[in-house]
């Protein structure tokens, strides 16, 4: 089968957006790949600039595409939960996709979820790298195999990995994409603080488990090592 190509979200990107809302404006008119022609509209991140978590997952779904905001479906509402499960605090949380439309086929009258592929997550990682351009996220939590591919490259298992701390953007496949040079308030290059990175499962994932329960402990058990990281960041910050 011949290799699948698509141009890419690179050129949709102004070089002059400054914030997420320059970013999501135009992200609304990207045609980097074919999803943009059966989806009802681009699903952009959202969440404070400002966020300590950046929370990364895979695609919007049917409800997700409906609305123009991610996580927001049964997925969404799990998520939420297990957030609060986890004492992970909503409002410090930024969420997003790895790929930016609804992939899915029609089967009569209904959209049954595609996963995306390779072409899909690569066409639309220039916006994911747009995105940690403009956060500063003390960490980063990967939800399933499709963020993990966009992040970290198809050689990582979050199977094998989930619920470790990992050092970021150094685990990251391309961590110059990733680098920035952190800034104080006064605008000065200043001490880059740690940033770690998690990997996990993906709430869809505990939906489709034959074990419900035992998924959802699995997924809150490591979100709640992410929200340790930040706990033990403010003692450091504290005491410093
Ligand atoms: S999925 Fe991403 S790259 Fe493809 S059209 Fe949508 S925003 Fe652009």
């Amino acid at each position: 089968m011949a290799e699948q190509t698509a141009p890419g979200a690179q050129r949709f990107i102004p070089p002059d957006a400054d914030t997420i809302d320059e970013l999501r404006a135009a992200a609304g008119g990207c045609r980097g790949c074919e999803l943009y022609r059966d989806a009802s509209q681009t699903v952009f991140g959202r969440g404070d600039e400002s966020a300590r978590v950046v929370l990364v997952g895979e695609q919007p779904g049917d409800m997700e595409d409906q609305k123009g905001l991610p996580f927001v479906g049964p997925a969404g509402r799990l998520l939420r939960r297990a957030v609060d499960d986890a004492k992970l605090d909503p409002k410090q949380l930024y969420l997003t996709n790895a790929v930016k439309h609804f992939r899915f086929e029609l089967r009569g009258r209904r959209r049954i979820h595609q996963t995306p592929d390779q072409v899909h997550i690569t066409a639309c990682r220039p916006w994911l790298v747009a995105e940690f351009a403009r956060l500063r996220p003390d960490v980063v939590v990967v939800l399933g195999a499709t963020a993990a591919k966009a992040l970290l490259g198809p050689s990582f298992r979050v199977t094998r990995q989930r619920g470790e701390l990992l050092p970021w953007p150094a685990s990251a496949q391309h961590p110059e994409d990733f680098q920035r040079v952190p800034v104080d308030n006064a605008g000065e290059v200043a001490d880059a603080p740690p940033t770690r990175l998690l990997a996990t499962i993906h709430p869809s994932a505990v939906l489709r488990a034959d074990d419900q329960d035992k998924a959802y402990e699995g997924l809150v058990a490591d979100l709640t090592v992410a929200a340790r990281a930040l706990a033990g960041k403010r003692r450091v910050n504290r005491s410093s």
